[in-house]
């Protein structure tokens, strides 16, 4: 499949579209943006690549195409998607695709922005494979494909530790022994970092202040989930660290444990690598705690009186309330708290618990205010706080398209930035 090469105005704007793509080692999710006015025009999953039956779910004008086939790549559920494309809608020529924004979850130290793909960049992000070997060979396969199906349009990686560069070495570095740190790359890197600076960037947006001027503390509760300090606009802490296991209690994941607990688990219990590594990173968080990893089913049975699930709620907020204080302890003042994705965005009862009793710091959440799902950036607070709360919701694959487009400005390939809601800055040095 060709697409026509960018033309400088469309029907979509002086930008057109970016197709965004992020693919997992057996998944991939995509989604046609509008980087201008931040809409999804089309959008999908394929799942279940290299099984006997594979899914494609393709949503374009409100309704949803479903295709239930063996898929048996990459490449071929990507050639699936394209057909929808030339079938359902929207056409990608029509929808002028000026660039394809991929998701990378590891940059390791080398990338700290967004990158122009080509020969080189794939054999950096290769290379980086074992600080991620489940996900940036992932990656690199739908980079690899979606480049030989989409030939004609720039290919741009945007890393998910990318944002986090800017960790101070303290922060950074892990107390063990530098020269083993230094040899194998273990040092802590941060994770969720094209949301955390979306809604750092956002929160300044929306409240007309310059990000310059903000120090914020962001929590990003999802299926994964991570906080950060931002101060200024630059990133100081992160809950994240060599991997994106450490930190905040997750759906399936353990954040935070003694790291003891892998040598007891293996001298005692006679656990492989991998088997401790399926226990912290599928079986444990709210799943392992509660048998559930969706906040929706642990608050049901919290009403039902399950204790397990009262102790999952109880574990995840004493875990959050850690990282607040902490936080608030880096930046000393802080002028925004934002809550955001799946759990930040719709939980009020997460969002009430985790700053409760926290008035003597100026921190309070309006019981009013923060009631019900937030589809829209929201203050939460009461007015006499000196700590503003809010939800903001995260919009990672808008962000990417935005990253995208900055970086094939930046490299000549593409017209004009009259964005209404810019993008922050590509940051990239990569
Ligand atoms: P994300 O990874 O950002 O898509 O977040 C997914 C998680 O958000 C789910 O596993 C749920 O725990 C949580 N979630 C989604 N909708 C709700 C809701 N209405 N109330 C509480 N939690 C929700």
């Amino acid at each position: 499949m060709t697409i026509t090469q960018p033309r400088p105005h469309s029907a979509l704007g002086a930008h057109g579209s970016v197709l965004v793509v992020n693919s997992g080692s057996s998944s991939i999710k995509y989604q046609l943006v509008n980087p201008v006015g931040g809409e999804a025009i089309a959008s999908g999953i394929v799942e279940r690549i290299g099984e006997d039956v594979g899914t494609v779910k393709h949503t374009f004008a409100g309704s949803t195409t479903q295709r239930d086939e063996a898929i048996a790549d990459h490449g071929a559920g990507l050639r699936v998607v394209l057909g929808l494309f030339e079938e359902i809608g929207p056409d990608l020529a029509a929808a002028h695709v000026v660039a394809v924004g991929h998701r990378v979850v590891h940059g390791g130290s080398d990338f700290t922005g967004p990158a122009l793909v080509d020969d080189d960049v794939i054999a950096r992000i290769d290379a980086l494979a074992p600080l991620a070997p489940l996900h940036n060979p992932a990656n690199l396969t739908g980079i690899q494909v979606a480049r030989e199906l989409l030939p004609d349009v720039p290919h741009v990686v945007v890393f998910d530790t990318a944002f986090f560069h800017t960790l101070p070495d303290a922060a950074a570095t892990y107390a063990i022994d530098q020269g083993v740190a230094t040899t194998y790359g273990v040092r802590r890197y941060g994770f969720h970092g094209t949301s955390h600076e979306y809604v750092s960037g956002k929160v300044a947006r929306v409240l007309g202040r310059r990000i310059e001027e903000l120090n914020q503390i962001v929590l990003h509760l999802g299926n994964g989930a991570s906080a950060s300090a931002v101060r200024g606009g630059v990133a100081v802490e992160t809950s994240m660290g060599l991997t994106p296991l450490e930190g905040l209690v997750m759906g399936t994941r353990s954040g935070d444990v003694d790291p003891a607990v892998l040598i007891h688990l293996q001298r005692n219990a006679g656990m492989s690598v991998d088997d401790i590594d399926d226990l912290l990173n599928r079986r444990s968080g709210l799943k392992g705690l509660a048998g559930e990893n969706d906040f929706r089913e642990i608050h049901r049975l919290v009403e039902e009186g399950d204790p397990s699930a009262q102790r999952a709620l109880d574990v995840y907020i004493h875990r959050l309330r850690k990282y607040v204080g902490a936080y608030l302890a880096i930046l000393g003042r802080v002028d925004v708290i934002t809550f955001t994705a799946g759990v930040g965005e719709n939980d009020d009862v997460v969002r009430a618990l985790a700053l409760a009793g926290l008035e003597p710091f100026g921190i309070a959440v309006d019981p009013e205010r923060n009631a019900g799902r937030k589809k829209e950036p929201t203050t939460i607070s009461p007015d006499w706080t000196s700590t503003r709360v809010m939800v903001v919701p995260t919009n990672e694959e808008l962000a990417i398209a935005r990253q995208a487009i900055a970086t094939i400005e930046k490299a000549g390939l593409e017209g004009t930035s009259d964005e209404t809601d810019p993008a922050p800055a590509a940051t990239g040095h990569a």
